[in-house]
């Protein structure tokens, strides 16, 4: 057999030394040692080849706008929304476009090969809906992108929202979400919960809604989009973005919310990145972390992934489209620093993150789909710590970025020195 392209020599996340063998747009071999013949072949012996990256929960549609019209003074999710709302009437298609396309290029050179953003759908004209879709068909030979149909000012608080996000979804957007804790009342945020998981039914779609993204312990919004999952059979499809309130919620509500949270098999996606800036701006001290109880979560057998959400926008004033700043910052603040947690991080920005997305195609197995990236680092705690350089990306067997490797020789204060952070050699963990 002969194969396209050889990744040679790199060793898996798993530890395993191996080729790997590509055939088209497909892995057809993964083995100790491919001799057999290729077109080209990529040299990854002492890198981890990891699946790529995937950001289940990002927003396109406003990335790489930071400072339009001006910059949000408190750093409140709050005025992020009134900020977007002054940007929205500014927009036109071909901005949205090129702004999401520029992103696009940061992601693959990160190695970020599939995302899931949400659109917002109450602007009438639907013009970034139009935008991301064509985008969506321009990006599709090497990142998978998700839309999701996402009512930012609410599905009933704003005028035709319900209308507009209908029919975003007849326009080919893929997945419904929402935002009950931004509609006028609770009773309004659940009745929005239970009409948009029902639009989901109706459609055969996935629901990625944003809940709970406050610190009000007393949001718990989570559980009616438990309720209704379990209701209407949608188990697996659905996912609960932020849930911050989990945060500050009462103990023992919070123990009998999980198990009805992993009964039905809905996904949470925290977002540490931005969690961490923009809750807790309202305490003084103590102040609270404002992200959702990751390992509790894990302990209770819930799918977690990590988010980015945010880059460069009303929201959020840094980001680099790296899913390893995402798992660093998740790391910290969730406090998940057993060897076993670090790697699971890794884990939540690939695998997991992949799994969320009923991306069955991705993953290192024979048969499966040949995007994967090449990382300077030996192993995936150490990607995490060094937030690992990518050094070659493939995207559906084609080679679509490639970075030399750094010489880290370097002199300190006129003395030569060799500085390799990855030659720092771990005691052995188990
Ligand atoms: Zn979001």
């Amino acid at each position: 057999m002969s194969f396209d392209l050889i990744v040679k020599g790199g060793t898996l996340p798993d530890g395993t030394v191996a080729d790997i063998g590509i055939k088209g747009d497909k892995i057809a071999a993964i083995e100790a040692r491919i001799e057999a013949a290729a077109k080209s072949v990529v040299d990854a012996s002492g890198n981890l080849v990891s699946q790529p990256f995937v950001d289940p929960h990002f927003h396109m549609d406003a990335t790489l706008s930071y400072g339009l019209p001006r910059i949000n003074a408190s750093g409140t999710l709050l005025e992020g929304i009134s900020l977007w709302g002054e940007l929205k009437p500014l927009l036109t298609h071909e901005a949205v476009k090129e702004r999401a396309l520029a992103y696009c290029d940061w992601a693959v050179s990160m190695g970020l090969l599939a995302i899931r953003t949400h659109v917002d759908t109450c602007d009438d004209r639907l013009l970034a809906v139009e935008a991301l879709l064509e985008v969506k068909k321009e990006i599709a030979p090497y990142i998978d992108l998700q839309l999701v149909a996402f009512p930012q000012d609410g599905l009933y608080r704003s005028p035709n929202a319900r209308e507009n996000t209908i029919r975003a979804l007849d326009m080919g957007v893929d997945i419904v979400g929402g935002i009950p804790h931004f509609e006028r009342t609770m009773a309004d945020g659940t009745r929005s919960m239970t009409e948009l998981c029902e639009i989901a039914a109706e459609r055969g779609l996935m629901v990625d809604l944003h809940c709970d993204e406050t610190d009000d312990p007393l949001s718990r919004h989570i559980e009616q989009l438990a309720y209704e999952t379990q209701r209407l059979g949608l188990q697996g499809r659905v996912a609960g973005s932020h849930l911050t309130s989990m945060h500050s919620m009462d103990n023992y509500y919070v123990s009998k919310l999980l198990p009805l949270i992993a009964e039905a098999g809905v996904s949470a996606i925290p977002n540490p990145l931005i969690n961490i800036m923009l809750q807790g701006r309202h305490d003084t001290y103590p102040k609270r972390r404002g992200m959702t109880r990751v390992p509790e979560m894990l302990k209770a057998g819930i799918r977690v992934g990590w988010g980015q959400d945010c880059v460069l926008d009303p929201w959020y004033s840094l980001g680099t489209a790296d899913m390893l700043d995402v798992a660093f910052m998740g790391l910290h603040v969730a406090q998940m620093s057993s060897p076993a947690d670090m790697r699971r991080c890794f884990d939540m920005v690939t695998k997991v993150n992949a799994e969320i997305m009923g991306l069955d195609h991705l993953g290192l197995a024979v048969g499966k789909v040949a995007s994967l990236v090449v990382l300077d680092a030996g192993n995936p705690i150490e990607a995490v710590r060094l937030r690992a350089e990518r050094l070659c990306v493939v995207a559906r067997g084609k080679v679509v970025a490639e970075r030399p490797k750094r010489d880290t020789a370097l002199s300190i204060k006129g003395r030569p020195a060799s500085i390799n952070r990855r030659h720092v050699v771990p005691p052995q963990v188990n």
